[in-house]
């Protein structure tokens, strides 16, 4: 079964509501175990794949993920369009916990995951300026405001390393920065997506104001995961209304070719090693196991 579609659920969202379950796949990835296993099914008809990002029973912090295991799992089962769900806090007052927002950009802060598949002797340099699809954002922006859902598009996200919050100076540089969002998981998984010729796009959740305002106390588990859970239902209902919109239609956008104008390794001298491992992103380039 090949599912076009593919889902990862973030904290709170551990299944996908709806999903008539045809069977949980465990893939094995030339970069390890993903986080648990692919659930493919149907969601109102439509193949879909899913995977939960911190693993059943949430198990992995957000430095702990085997994000290239997660995306090349969902690759390898046919994926080409990929929502990604993900709870978040707030920079900006605008940003209110329980609102939905479509992450345009990111700043990077990440410091201890692997956040490429390439290298090894095969280089890649692909293309970031615009680091999520603007088709994909802009179908879940347009699905969201037609369900009445509290949606924006165009919010800048901090990526932070975790497991810890900001402190409250940290909250501060990022507002200062002018970025809207702040969490620990997404642009790793949209540098992958990127090189894995997905399109990609995220529904930031928000959760929290994290640290910056004074009149908080800061950010604690308790108070995020009761918003998540009431976010996590409006984040339902816009996937089961955009992935019937989705379903069928071609892609219209460069992700699909990504990897185009990237590869900057001569190809007669990558090793069998990076062809083997590389074979399911490349080989339509002719950097495969056998060209
Ligand atoms: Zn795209």
């Amino acid at each position: 079964m090949n599912a076009p579609i593919g889902i990862i659920g973030g904290s709170g969202l551990y299944r996908m509501e709806g999903l008539a379950l045809d069977r949980a796949v465990a893939v094995q990835t030339p970069f390890g175990e993903p986080s648990g296993p692919v659930h493919l099914g149907a969601l109102d008809g439509i193949p879909v794949a899913f995977l939960a990002r911190h693993g059943e029973g949430h198990r992995f912090t957000p430095s702990e993920v085997n994000y290239r295991a997660n995306i090349w799992a969902l690759k390898s089962l046919g994926v080409e369009r990929l929502i990604s769900v993900s709870a978040v806090g707030s920079l900006q007052a605008r940003h209110r916990p329980g609102e939905l927002r479509l992450v345009s950009q990111f700043i990077d802060k990440t410091r201890h995951r692997k956040d490429t598949f390439f290298g090894g002797g095969l280089v890649a340099h692909v293309s970031f300026a615009e680091p999520t699809c603007t088709h994909l954002s802009g179908a879940l922006l347009a699905t969201g405001r037609a369900l009445s859902l509290p949606v924006e598009g165009d919010a800048l996200y901090v990526c932070m390393e975790g497991p810890a919050f900001s402190t409250r100076a940290e909250s501060r540089l990022h507002q200062s920065w002018g970025a809207d969002l702040i969490g620990m998981t997404q642009v790793t998984e949209a540098r992958l997506a990127r090189e894995a010729e997905l399109c990609y796009a995220c529904i930031a959740l928000v959760t929290d104001y994290d640290a910056w305002r004074e009149e908080e106390e800061g950010v604690d588990a308790t108070s995020v995961l009761e918003v998540m859970h009431a976010n996590v239902d409006k984040a339902q209902a816009l996937l089961r209304q955009v992935v019937p919109q989705l379903s069928g239609a071609p892609r219209a956008c460069a992700c699909g070719e990504a990897l185009k104008a990237a590869l900057f390794t001569a190809p007669e001298t990558v090793p069998a090693e990076a062809r083997k491992r590389l074979d399911l992103l490349v080989s339509k380039y002719g950097y495969g196991m056998v060209d």
